[in-house]
Order: structure tokens, then C-alpha cells, then sequence
């Protein structure tokens, strides 16, 4: 913790709290929260919940009453002696399943992960699947280790001109403000890698993320030893072109595995969360040639121990380059493996239209031996999508399974509930939550205790947009009716749909303006209020996503909806939690099949939050008919506007004739007792099918452990 030499003397009673601080492991256990919500509730409201910012910034007043508050000492001990335990992970689930795959560790590649807020190296889902998987696996004891990589700038945030376009601006992240330091190798020696990049060597440092038992390294270019543009290779995620993309994805799969050989890490599986780090199997490759195995030797015990999952049924969501671009870059990688050249480049080729490229899931297809889609539906999509991989080979024969995405409970779900959950499931709910049977305990909770916890939740979204609503006006001095498109004129006992996600065609974000005025009717009836939250990125390079975020924004400034069309903008993990657990109904209308899973539907259904959407990704199974609702336009496979004017349709039709409804059938008490039986079914239903525990232990079941309990059979 050398970092923090310059700050004052922690009173002997906090001296841990810099380690707490710097363990994202605090992040997604509520314990550890409250140690640094109770430590000074202001401060960490103003730093956004970063408290290693807030050790920088905190007066040396509050940190001696801290030292002198028995109850926060409480809280303190409680937090250390949980995080100790679960670095230890002695009695946990791995550890006692699977005592024989002990001294095994399995390495998760991902382009982006997303821990926590104030650690930006993520865009969407794809980084918020691979921050829950990780912190699962913590959970549970298992042996992973994640490389990815440390983007200096980050993602953008995301600012909206007067006239809703969005503006993209660049922070440079201030390390000593994130938990972040640099790896150590086994000498004690700062870890660098040499990774070989065209006709060149660029280094990247290794910095180490700690989220208890499972720790991050990720691989940054910016050293002075190289040259100004292989310094900026790893600036920014998803900013640069095609030549960069293909330059990072050389580093994160090349780089990252040079750099756990460095660490003194083995791992004995290799998962690739989606394409973009498929040239690890470059590298191992190489190195199985050079301790002697043949090609079609090392390729066959590379295909036994990688894991490949795939998460797009967009095809230009799947990266492919030119041969002439990656052989370019790959120039100086290739080492032993130079004869077999040819080999290698033939296992990436793919013609998905318009001739042979490099494809990065081709190869990752090529060499996994296992290979999943998202959820049952994706996986389907997935078989077909890649048919040319496997000729001759009839679309169920295709060796493409799936893993549904699940979400990391004590991450998202709100404390209130946890509360209310404590007291009717048993207080340790969390430890057995992927159990359906303990879940029926939610039929125990009285309406009015849920109800309350509800509009509580409601309350602290409301509370939150009309702060963000609130600096707009005072420190950015926005004009007025951008005021309002910031949600000021929201009603806190209205009733609230939300739709938060990133703004690409196929997720259609303007679905519900296809009928204006019938909508403006719905939002505006005199007692029976509605009204819409939208946030949400469009890709940087994406102009179309941009047009979209436009027309959505234009709508929010348009007087006939009266206020109660909202944009937040700079969608982050920040404000997905205030989204996902304050409104009364989360919103998904994909063009299906495009929505390989989705998980932001998943965070709201467990806290109570029905799913009102499109039978696609994971709601295809995870809809019971009690839990939520399925807009069903009927016209899968039609041309795209007689779908959309169709799912239009069906989603006013369920609007007008359910939702709204049900909301506001109340009782003499003011209880809306069918809704509160959709709350109960949505968290009864979902909690313990759609958790990043159910999904990291099948993981672990199906691919992890059958890939490591064989033998070894090349060096
Ligand atoms: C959960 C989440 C997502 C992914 O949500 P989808 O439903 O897959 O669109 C994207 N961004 C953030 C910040 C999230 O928290």
C-alpha cells in the first residue's frame, strides 16, 4: 500500500481500512459498503461510492470519531473478517466439490470488465457479464484469475448537446483514485511484457485489480519506453480503427498470456469471453510447439482446455480483419510456429459475405472444445448463424451449447430487499440463494412491507434524477427544457417503466413513439400516470446509434408528453443500480432474435422490477406467465416494419389493458395487491435461475472441471 504513504496515519484501530478500500471485493458485499456509507455518507455520495477517493479526501475529524464509534467498529471487524475469509475460500463450494482440482486455476479473458464504477474499463453488458462472473467466482472459491485490459482513458462519458447529440468526452483516469496497482512478479519485480507487434516489440504493464480471491490483471501500453502511437494503443476502449482494434486484441491475447507466465501463473483452462482474445491460442500454440508438441498435437490439447463463449447474433458484432492487416501485425509473433503459418492463419478464415477474412470468433471456434452461446434461444441462433463452420453437420449436431447469463445477487440487489429478504428467507439467504425451494419464502412477505420497500426504492431514483437534473442546471447551466428532458418533472408516485440500454438499431429504442399520440394519452391520464426513463450510450464510431439516441432525446424535449419523458444520460454501473431497482417495470423490445441474452431485465426482475418484454434472449425462458409479460407481435420473420408496427401494437395493447391497470388497482389501503403478486412472482421466479451463481457453477460443472480433470497430454 505504498500508494498511500502520503496520507496521514490511519488510527491503529482503521489501519486496514486503505486495504478494504483498494479490494473491489467491498463493491459487491454490503457489509463492506456500510463501512465506508456509515464512514462519511456525504463523501461518498459526492465521490460517486469510490472510497479510495474518499481516503484521499476525508477530514481527519471523521476518521477519529470513526476510531471512536464502537458501532462502526462493529461494522469494520465484521467487513475485515468476511473479506479474509474470502480470500482464504478454506470450506468453499470449489473447495470442498472439487478437493482434487486443488493448485488448478482457470485464466478469463474479456476485452472489458466492469467491477465497479469508478474503474470505467467497460461499455455494456459484455463487461458487466465478466465483472459478475469474476466476482461469483470469488464467491464460490473458485481458482480464476481474469486478464484483460486497463484502458488509461476508459470508455467515455457521455455528455447531450441541446440538440441530443452525443458528445463523447475523454477523462484521463487518475490512478492513484482507483483500486488499481501494478502486479509483482515472483522476484518482487514490477511485471512488464514484451509483446512482438509488427516489425516492432511494444510493452505493456501489468496492473493487478484485487476482488478478493480472484484478482484482474490487465495490460496497459502507455510507457514511456514505447513510441507515442503504441503508447496510445490502449487508450481508450472500442475508440480506435480497425488497425488498432486488431493491435489491442494482439496485445490482450498475446500479451496476456506472455503476462501470466511472468506472474508464475499456470492455468490449466482458458476461457475466452467472446472473440476478442482469441490470439491466446497464437501464443499457446507457439509455446506447445516449442516445448516439442506437433501442430495437430498442440491444437488438440488447446481445443481440451479453452472455453469460448459467444455473445453476439449480430454478425458485425464479430470482429474480423483482412489477411493483409493481421499478418502485418503478427508479424514478429510468430516464432516456432513460423512453418505452420499457413495452419494457424486457415484456422481464422471465414467468408461471412464479401470474401475470406480473418475472423476473430471463427478462430476462437476453431480451437475451443467447448463453446457456448448466452441462453437456449442464442445458442440456437448461434448453430445456424455459423453453419459454414461445420458442413454436412444438421443445426442440433452443431457443437454449440449454452450457459444463460445470470447476475451477481449481492451486487444488484438493493439493500432494502436484502433486508426484507433477511427477514423472511433467513439471514443468510445469500449463501443458498441459487436454491429455488428457499425462494418460495417470498410468499410469506406482507403487501405492505413490500409495497413499502417498492416505493422506497422508487423514492431514492427520484432523489437521484433530480440531483444529476440538478448540476446540470447549476454547474453545466443547461437551458430549461433540458432541464426537464433530465426528468424534474417526473412524478414520484407515478407509475415508472424503464428502458436503459445501448442505443443500436436492432434494440429499437423508439418502439414506443411509434404511435405518438396514443402514447401521449397513456402517459398523461389525469389518474393513472405513466412515465419513461431512458438512458444509455451509443457506440462511439456508431452514427445510426447516435441518430437513435437523438430521436429518443427529442422526444423527451417534446411539451405533448408533459415531462414525463426522461433521458439520464452518462449510463453507467452508477446509475444502473438507481434504474434497475427504482422503477416499477423494466422495458426490453428487441428485434428478435437479435438479443443474445440481456441481464439489465434480470437486475430489475430480482428486486422486484416485472420484465415487460419481447420473447427473446433470456426472457424466452425465463417468462412463467405470472412473472412479468411477453410483448408477442406475431410476426417473427416478416420485413422489419410490419414487426415493428406489430410488437408497436402488442406493447400499447399490453400497456393500456395491463400495466397501467394493475398498478393502479388499488385497495382501501392503497395496495396494489396484484402487482405485488408480479413483484413477488419476478423475484421468486428469476433470483435464483438468472444469478451469476447458477451460471458460474455450471460453468464450472459442464467446462472448467471436465477440461481440467483430464490428463495433460503436451508440455
Ligand atoms: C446490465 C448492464 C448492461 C447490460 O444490459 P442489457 O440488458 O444486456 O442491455 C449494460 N450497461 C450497464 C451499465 C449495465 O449495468
Amino acid at each position: 500500500m505504498d500508494r498511500y504513504a502520503s496520507l496521514p496515519p490511519f488510527h491503529e484501530r482503521l489501519q486496514r481500512l486503505p486495504e478494504l478500500a483498494t479490494d473491489l471485493w467491498w463493491s459487491a458485499h454490503r457489509d463492506a459498503r456500510n463501512v465506508f456509507r456509515r464512514l462519511d455518507y456525504s463523501l461518498w455520495r459526492r465521490t460517486a461510492h469510490n472510497p479510495v477517493l474518499m481516503l484521499w479526501r476525508i477530514a481527519p475529524a471523521r476518521l477519529a470519531a470513526a476510531a471512536a464509534d464502537n458501532a462502526f467498529l462493529a461494522l469494520y471487524a465484521r467487513a475485515l473478517e468476511r473479506l479474509d475469509n474470502a480470500r482464504a475460500a478454506k470450506g468453499s463450494w470449489w473447495a470442498v466439490r472439487f478437493p482434487q482440482l486443488a493448485g488448478q486455476s482457470i485464466a478469463y479473458f474479456s476485452a472489458e470488465f466492469a467491477v465497479h464504477q469508478s474503474l470505467p474499463i467497460y461499455a455494456g453488458g459484455l463487461g458487466v457479464l465478466a465483472g459478475d462472473h469474476c466476482k461469483e467466482a470469488g464467491d464460490l472459491g473458485v481458482p480464476l484469475v481474469g486478464v484483460g485490459f486497463m484502458y488509461p482513458q476508459g470508455y467515455f462519458h457521455q455528455q447531450v448537446s441541446p440538440d441530443g447529440w452525443q458528445q463523447e468526452v475523454y477523462e484521463h483516469l487518475n490512478w492513484s483514485d482507483a483500486a488499481i496497482e501494478p502486479a509483482l512478479g515472483p522476484d518482487g519485480q514490477r511485471c512488464v511484457t514484451a509483446v512482438p507487434l509488427g516489425d516492432r516489440t511494444v510493452l505493456a504493464n501489468v496492473w493487478q485489480v484485487r476482488i478478493g480471491r480472484v484478482q484482474l490483471y490487465l495490460l496497459d501500453t502507455d510507457l514511456d519506453e514505447n513510441a507515442p502511437w503504441d503508447r496510445e494503443l490502449s487508450a481508450r476502449l472500442y475508440g480506435g480503427d480497425r488497425e488498432t482494434r486488431v493491435q489491442q486484441e494482439i496485445i490482450l491475447g498475446i500479451g496476456g498470456v506472455r503476462a501470466l507466465k511472468a506472474l508464475g501463473i499456470k492455468p490449466a483452462v482458458f476461457h475466452l469471453n467472446e472473440g476478442h482474445a482469441a490470439f491466446v491460442v497464437l501464443q499457446r500454440i507457439r509455446d506447445a510447439i516449442e516445448a516439442g508438441a506437433t501442430f495437430d498435437a498442440a491444437l488438440a490439447e488447446i481445443q481440451q482446455t479453452t472455453v469460448f463463449t459467444t455473445h453476439t447474433p449480430v454478425p458485425a458484432g464479430h470482429d474480423a480483419f483482412s489477411f493483409q492487416m493481421v499478418e502485418k501485425h503478427l508479424e514478429g509473433c510468430w516464432g516456432t510456429l513460423g512453418p505452420y503459418r499457413d495452419r494457424f492463419l486457415a484456422l481464422g478464415a471465414y467468408d461471412n459475405g464479401g470474401g475470406s477474412q480473418f475472423n476473430m470468433t471463427a478462430l476462437a471456434i476453431r480451437s475451443a472444445g467447448a463453446i457456448n452461446a448466452v441462453s437456449a434461444l442464442h445458442g440456437k441462433v448461434t448453430r445456424e448463424m455459423w453453419n459454414g463452420m461445420w458442413p454436412g453437420v444438421s443445426e442440433p449436431d452443431r457443437p454449440v451449447g449454452f450457459v444463460t447469463n445470470g447476475v451477481h445477487l449481492s451486487t444488484w440487489v438493493a439493500a432494502d430487499m436484502d433486508d426484507l429478504f433477511a427477514q423472511y428467507l433467513g439471514r443468510d439467504w445469500l449463501q443458498h440463494h441459487d436454491d429455488p425451494g428457499l425462494w418460495d419464502g417470498i410468499l410469506a412477505i406482507p403487501d405492505e412491507a413490500l409495497w413499502s420497500v417498492r416505493e422506497g426504492l422508487r423514492r431514492y431514483l427520484f432523489t437521484f434524477v433530480r440531483e444529476r437534473a440538478r448540476d446540470r442546471w447549476t454547474v453545466e447551466r443547461v437551458g430549461t427544457p433540458r432541464v426537464v428532458a433530465a426528468g424534474t418533472l417526473l412524478d414520484p408516485n407515478a407509475l415508472t417503466i424503464g428502458f436503459a440500454r445501448r442505443f443500436a438499431g436492432y434494440k429499437r429504442s423508439e418502439l414506443i413513439f411509434t404511435d405518438p399520440e396514443r402514447l401521449a394519452r397513456l402517459l398523461n391520464t389525469y389518474d393513472r400516470p405513466a412515465q419513461i426513463i431512458f438512458a444509455g450510450k451509443a457506440h462511439p464510431a456508431d452514427d445510426v446509434g447516435k441518430h437513435h439516441l437523438q430521436r429518443v432525446y427529442r422526444r423527451a424535449l417534446d411539451p405533448i408528453f408533459g415531462g414525463r419523458v426522461a433521458f439520464v444520460d452518462d449510463y453507467d454501473l452508477h446509475v444502473a443500480h438507481f434504474l434497475v431497482q427504482g422503477c416499477d417495470v423494466w422495458l426490453n423490445n428487441p428485434r428478435k432474435p437479435l438479443e443474445a441474452s440481456g441481464t439489465s431485465g434480470m437486475k430489475a426482475a430480482i428486486n422486484g422490477v416485472p420484465h415487460l418484454s419481447i420473447g427473446d434472449g433470456w426472457w424466452a425462458e425465463g417468462f412463467t406467465g405470472t412473472n412479468g409479460w411477453t410483448i408477442e407481435g406475431g410476426l417473427t420473420g416478416a420485413p422489419d416494419e410490419a414487426v415493428d408496427a406489430a410488437d408497436a401494437q402488442a406493447l400499447y395493447t399490453l400497456l393500456e389493458q395491463e400495466v397501467v391497470p394493475t398498478f393502479y388497482d388499488r385497495d382501501a389501503q392503497g395496495i396494489p395487491r396484484r402487482w405485488l403478486a408480479l413483484v413477488r412472482e419476478s423475484i421468486r421466479t428469476v433470483a435464483p435461475r438468472f444469478s451469476a451463481r447458477r451460471m458460474v457453477k455450471e460453468y464450472v460443472e459442464k467446462k472448467y472441471a471436465p477440461a481440467m480433470s483430464r490428463p495433460v497430454t503436451v508440455p
